[in-house]
């Protein structure tokens, strides 16, 4: 007899289930919110959870000092503003039993608990492919059959097994912090070991310690705590809710961690020593993570210089709490960027390093050989204990999804399979090759990265609010595409280099969990730009989603939602608000008046050495220049440096010597070369060939006086931006074909090349990139006549290129000039120049020069200051502060 097939073996499952619309795993903040919009909407649902009563993970961790860390003005569901003011919060920080108790007063508010099935286990979940539904197994009672299946099963929920040998050896108690007994544990007078110092352990130490006997903390990795001032909520705070609820919340969704705190806009740079230490101290007393992690500087969480700031006086904060020195040493983080693993809010927890009868083992020095039957071994001591209490963490974002129980897809395919190289989904949401199943703050959604209360609100709403419409709209099944998904992980990387997450080890790319995939899979993006990228994705047509549905019913709209590098995706957006009349509008005088006026708003480039302003001769009298130099460090020569001489964009007509400050200031820093940037005429006072000849007859003036200004002897170099790299390419020809001097590479950076507006690039860019195709119009027309636009000197790729400098040519894919910059590299390596190629993918034509703001443009600047160190045959290792 032939065996019954899969979907045969559901189908016969179905008939006795539990039939419902939507079946929820968990009833914490996630599970109970679904539940009350699942019901608004008419859908029919059931939520599952093992707990015997409602609040999923502040159900479980009743450890002693289990608090939230997000304050509980902003901890709270928006959804209605009759449960917001039916409830108040005593403190700042509330309580474990605080929450738990807010989380049954909402469950009884609603009448949830009717929906929900406790005690029970989901087994197995199965999607039948013929009947377009999920068949769940239960260990107690029914299964259930329901159209759609929604993950709100947590992200830190999953405890980590102990993965120490010996556990089962020991004849003490065993307590986990994730899963503490309901009736409280009797530690007085014992013995206690404490393992693991993340959270959890820095809430529980100082209260166990207080009734222990004595209490052993055993310590593998440091981290940054800072006090959390627990009380009344802040007066402001408070006040600044009450005076306007609605827009507080929606403040709050808009924000990057769903708090709706300010961030730091000046850099560390530009705030002296007393000022940084006055923003800290502010901070520290504030009490709060999102203050702490934003409000320093603006460069504290994505560039190692500014973040060592923060790090040291949060070390030196220890020193002046633990007496003993070497216990302050063993607590003190050195081994990963502050924030880039989870920092904590303490109450004591340095304090309690200093009573006798707490004990501190570095486990870095000495590392746990086993758990005995008495107590831990380690390699210099044994210690005897009554009680071991794991403060281990979670197998986090991805455990509870996959490792509780097995999800078959389509095909049968099992998501542990899926992800077996790390979770790969569509926003965090969804997965190709599951469809209906949806997941509620999932790996690739901001979730533990911000107010976990606002995202669960946030997905819940998008979730319940895609049902509705495709219920509407006769559709019955959503699935993401594999391009929308693999375009979500490019996205999900290119937004995780404005981290410095990636240069720690955590369970936010499962470090912590031996043997799991390495990866960020929390989005780092933040809430507010998440948000509006997934109303994009329902503005644009469920854009990566295949929708389908009973009698043919279909719709397929495939694509990626993020293109863009994040941060040029955000200022494009800001452009757009600004909603700016064309540039071109302005006049020649009008254009610079307003590029100077923006100029003035960006953020103050870097210190240099020194930043020196004089007068060269250009081809028709004196032009202005302005000179960086490198900063001398201690054990580095103080020079001379090669020279780069530098032309700034601006079509020929816009802009001056110091238009590229922030540029010429990174580039100075990161070559180690003297940037000379060159204030050449402009159109259309001075039209072709004037900015052409005067860039040649800079470079000759800079090359006979390279040793008064500081230079190294022998070849200079040669650089531009977009009309600047126009000019750059047409000097280096003018050198090749005029004796000289010699030069011994080329830098151009999104160049004009060639007159001709033919190219794809101008077509596909030609608006909503900040240079637009009439712009570029409105500068040939100011700069050059017709008849001479094909002449070498502005169209260089009409030129013979034989015989130039060494070329590096960055190119970026939203740029107009994009296809003529790589039709000169490639020109150029037909000709037999060595050239090196930069295409920046998702980058627009102000990336690189957009320093600061455009931060992902860091990568191709570190790559341009190492080709011109390679041009100029610079040996020594890259400056320090510039890797
Ligand atoms: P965690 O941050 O992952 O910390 C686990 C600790 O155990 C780390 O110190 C870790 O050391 C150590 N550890 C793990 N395995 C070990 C082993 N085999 N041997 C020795 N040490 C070991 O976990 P958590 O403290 O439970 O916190 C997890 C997250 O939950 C937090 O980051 C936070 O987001 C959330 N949470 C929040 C609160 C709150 O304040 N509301 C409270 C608790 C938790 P390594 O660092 O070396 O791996």
């Amino acid at each position: 007899m032939p065996l019954p097939s899969a979907s045969q073996t559901v189908a016969a499952g179905a008939q006795d289930a539990q039939q419902v619309d939507v079946a929820v795993v968990g009833a914490g903040f996630a599970g109970l919110y679904l539940l009350i919009r699942l019901r608004r909407a008419g859908f029919t649902a059931v939520a599952l959870d093992t707990s015997d009563d409602v609040g999923g993970t502040w159900y479980w961790n009743r450890y002693p000092g289990a608090r939230c860390d997000i304050q509980t003005t902003d901890y709270s569901y928006t959804f209605d503003p009759e449960l917001e003011s039916a409830w108040q919060w005593s403190e700042k920080y509330a309580t474990q039993p605080e929450i738990l108790r807010y989380l049954g007063f909402v469950a009884d508010r609603y009448d949830l608990r009717r929906d929900i099935r406790f005690g029970t286990k989901v087994l197995t979940a199965t999607w039948d492919e013929a009947a377009q539904r999920w068949l769940l197994t239960t260990d107690n009672g029914k299964s259930v059959s329901c159209r759609y299946y929604i993950m709100a099963s947590g992200c830190l929920s999953a405890p980590k097994p102990p993965e120490i040998d010996g556990v089962g050896d020991f004849k003490g108690e065993i307590y986990f912090t994730g899963r503490w007994p309901h009736d409280g544990v009797e530690l007085a007078g014992k013995r206690v070991a404490v393992i693991g110092t993340g959270s959890s352990g820095v809430q529980s130490i100082p209260k166990i310690a207080e009734q222990a006997a004595h209490l052993t903390v055993f310590q593998r990795t440091p981290n940054f705590a800072f006090p959390a001032h627990n009380g009344p909520s802040p007066a402001d705070r408070v006040a600044a809710l009450e005076k306007d609820r609605a827009d507080y919340r929606a403040q709050a969704r808009l924000s990057l961690t769903g708090v709706p705190l300010e961030r730091a806009t000046e850099f560390s740079w530009q705030l002296s020593d007393a000022e940084r230490r006055q923003r800290f101290e502010k901070a520290l007393a504030a009490g709060d993570l999102v203050a702490m992690l934003s409000q320093l500087w603006a460069d504290q969480g994505g560039d190692l210089e500014g973040n060592a700031l923060a790090s040291d006086l949060l070390r030196e904060r220890i020193r002046s709490i633990v007496k003993d020195p070497e216990t302050a040493e063993a607590l003190t983080p050195r081994d990963h960027p502050f924030g880039s693993k989870r920092p904590c809010l303490e109450t004591n927890y340095y304090a309690t390093f200093n009573r006798p009868n707490v004990t501190l083992v570095n486990l870095r020095q000495e590392p746990i050989q086993a758990i005995t039957a008495s107590g831990i071994k380690t390699d210099r001591r044994s210690v005897d204990l009554d009680v071991i209490v794991f403060a281990t963490g979670f197998d986090a974002m991805t455990g509870a999804i996959t490792a509780v129980h097995p999800i078959m897809g389509r095909d049968g395919k099992s998501l542990s399979d899926a992800w077996a190289n790390g979770p790969r989904t569509y926003l965090g949401l969804t997965a190709a090759g599951f469809p209906n199943l949806f997941m509620i703050t999932g790996p690739g959604s901001p979730s533990v990265f911000s107010n976990m209360v606002v995202s669960i609100e946030q997905h819940a709403d998008w979730v319940v609010d895609r049902l509705v419409a495709m219920r509407e709209a006769g559709f019955t099944a959503i699935e993401a595409t594999e391009a929308a998904q693999d375009g979500w992980a490019r996205h999900m990387a290119d937004a995780s280099q404005l981290t410095l997450h990636r240069l720690a080890n955590t369970w936010y790319t499962g470090a912590n969990v031996p043997g799991k995939a390495p990866g960020l899979m929390p989005y780092p993006g933040g809430v507010g730009p998440y948000r509006t990228i997934c109303d994009e994705v329902v503005s644009r047509g469920m854009l990566g989603f295949t929708l389908s549905g009973p009698n043919g019913a279909a719709q397929c709209n495939d694509g990626e939602v993020v293109r863009l590098q994040p941060d040029v995706r955000l200022v494009l957006n800001m452009l757009a608000d600004l909603n700016l009349p064309p540039l071109e509008s302005f006049g020649a005088e009008g254009a610079r008046g307003f590029v100077a006026q923006f100029n003035a708003t960006r953020p103050a480039g870097r210190p240099v050495g020194e930043v020196l302003d004089g007068t060269l001769a250009g081809a028709d009298g004196p032009l202005p220049y302005r000179l960086y130099r490198p900063a001398t460090r201690a054990g580095e020569k103080g020079g001379p440096h090669p020279i780069v001489v530098y032309f700034h964009g601006g079509g020929w007509v816009l802009g001056d010597e110091q238009s590229d400050d922030p540029f010429c200031r990174d580039m100075c820093r990161r070559s180690g070369m003297i940037f000379v940037s060159v204030g050449y005429r402009h159109a259309p006072e001075h039209r072709f060939p004037a900015a052409a000849e005067d860039g040649y007859a800079a470079l000759r003036w800079i090359g006979e006086h390279a040793a008064e200004l500081g230079g190294r002897p022998g070849p200079l170099l040669v650089a531009g931006w977009s009309a600047g790299g126009n000019i750059a390419a047409v000097t280096c020809q003018l050198a090749r074909d005029r004796g000289g001097p010699e030069v011994a590479g080329q830098l151009l950076v999104n160049p004009v090349t060639d007159c001709t507006f033919d190219r794809p690039s101008y077509n596909d860019n030609a608006t909503g990139y900040f240079l637009t195709r009439s712009l570029m119009w409105w500068f040939w027309d100011l700069y050059c006549s017709p008849a001479d636009r094909t002449d070498p000197r502005v169209s260089p790729l009409r030129g013979k290129l034989e015989g130039l400098p060494a070329a590096f040519v960055a190119t970026c894919e939203f740029d107009p000039l994009r296809d003529e910059g790589i039709a000169y590299a490639e020109a150029l390596a037909a000709a037999g120049v060595p050239v090196e190629q930069l295409q920046a993918r998702g980058h627009f034509h102000s990336s690189f020069t957009m320093v600061d703001v455009v931060a992902t443009g860091v990568d191709g600047r570190t790559k341009m200051a190492e080709a011109l160190r390679r041009f100029a045959e610079v040996e020594e290792a890259m400056p320090k502060a510039a890797e």
